[in-house]
C-alpha cells in the first residue's frame, strides 16, 4: 500500500514524508475522525462515489467532536479530487482524516489544532475476490458494540475502532473472515467495518441506525433495492434470525457488496452468494462504474 502524495494541510507531500510528530493528541487518545470513500474507473473517466455524502458525513463527525475544519466542503471536496489526479490513480480508496494534533497532551483536546489529510491508494477486494462469489465466514462477536451513550455511532471517530479492532482480531485468531457485533442488550448490529442486511422469504432486512454507523454504502443499497421491486424494512433483531435468514451480506464502502455464508458455523442458504444479494451485488458494481443512467448523480467524475 503506496502512492506517491498525501494532501496535508493545503500540500501535497511525498508519500514518505507524511508524517506527525509521536505527541499528536489524537495518536494517544483517538481524538480524530475519518472518512473512507471510494473510486472507481468508469467510461468517462474516475468517478468518485457519493462524494457528497462522505463528505457531509465528515462534516457531521467533526462537528460532534467539536472540531471546526478550517476549509469549506466545496474546498474539501476538490483536495479530494486533486490528491487522486496527483497520484495518478484510475481507481482507488481515499482516506480524509481530521485530527488533533499538538499542543498539549491531557484529555481536553479542545486547545489542539485541528489537522487534516487525505491519503489515497490503490485497494481491491476488502474481504478477497473470490468473497463476492462464495461469501466469507463470519461469528458473532465476544464483544458488544459500544453502548449508545458511551460514544457516537453518527460520528466515524477513529477511537471508535478499538472496539472494531477487538472484535476483528478475535474473528481472525478464531479463523473466520469477519464479526457481527451486538449491541449491549444482545440486538444485532453490524460488523466491525460494514452494515449487515438479512433476506428472509424475499423480505430485506436491516439494523435501524440507532446503534450501528449510517452506511453510505447501506443507504445506497437500500435505495436501489427498492427501485428493483424488494421490500426492505429496519428490524432489531437477535443473532437466532440471522442463523435462520435464507441470506445474509455486508455492505461497506471497503467491503462494497459482500455475500456471509456462515455465521457461528451456521451455514447460510446454499453456503454461496444467494440470488437477492447477487442481483444487487451486480446492479452496485454497474453503478458505481457508472452504466446505470438512473444513478448517475451519485458519481463525481474527477
Ligand atoms: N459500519 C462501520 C462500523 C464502518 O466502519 C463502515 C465503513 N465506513 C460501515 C458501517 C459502512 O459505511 P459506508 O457504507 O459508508 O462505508
Amino acid at each position: 500500500m503506496k502512492a506517491e502524495k498525501v494532501w496535508m494541510d493545503g500540500k501535497m507531500v511525498d508519500w514518505d514524508k507524511a508524517q506527525v510528530h509521536v505527541c499528536t493528541h489524537a495518536l494517544h487518545y483517538g481524538s480524530g475522525v475519518f472518512e473512507g470513500i471510494r473510486a472507481y474507473e468508469t467510461e468517462k473517466g474516475t468517478a468518485i462515489f457519493r462524494l457528497k455524502e462522505h463528505i457531509d458525513r465528515l462534516y457531521n463527525s467533526a462537528k460532534i467532536l467539536k472540531m471546526e475544519i478550517p476549509y469549506s466542503k466545496e474546498e474539501f471536496k476538490q483536495a479530494v479530487r486533486n490528491t487522486i489526479k496527483e497520484n495518478n490513480l484510475k481507481s482507488c480508496y481515499i482516506r480524509p482524516l481530521v485530527y488533533r494534533g499538538f499542543e498539549q497532551l491531557g484529555v481536553n483536546p479542545l486547545k489542539c489544532p485541528v489537522n487534516c489529510a487525505i491519503a489515497v491508494w490503490e485497494w481491491g477486494a476488502y474481504l478477497g475476490e473470490e468473497a463476492f462469489k462464495k461469501g466469507i465466514r463470519t461469528k458473532i462477536s465476544s464483544y458488544a458494540r459500544s453502548y449508545i451513550n458511551s460514544t457516537s455511532q453518527k460520528a466515524k471517530i477513529c477511537g471508535n475502532y478499538v472496539n472494531s479492532i477487538f472484535a476483528k482480531m478475535e474473528a481472525i485468531e478464531e479463523g473466520v473472515d469477519e464479526a457481527i457485533l451486538l449491541d449491549t442488550q444482545g440486538y444485532v448490529t453490524e460488523g466491525s467495518g460494514e452494515n449487515l442486511f438479512w433476506v428472509r422469504n424475499g423480505v430485506i432486512y436491516t439494523t435501524p441506525t440507532a446503534t450501528v454507523l449510517e452506511g453510505i454504502t447501506r443507504d445506497a443499497v437500500i435505495k436501489v433495492a427498492q427501485d428493483m421491486g424488494y421490500q426492505v424494512q429496519e428490524k432489531r433483531t437477535g443473532r437466532d434470525e440471522l442463523y435462520i435468514s435464507d441470506e445474509l451480506f455486508f455492505t461497506g464502502t471497503a467491503a462494497e457488496v459482500t455475500p456471509i455464508r456462515e455465521i457461528d458455523n451456521y451455514q447460510i442458504g446454499e453456503g454461496k452468494c444467494g440470488p437477492v444479494t447477487e442481483n444487487i451485488q451486480k446492479k452496485f458494481f454497474a453503478i458505481v462504474k457508472g452504466e446505470e443512467e438512473k444513478y448517475l448523480s451519485w458519481l463525481d467524475y474527477i
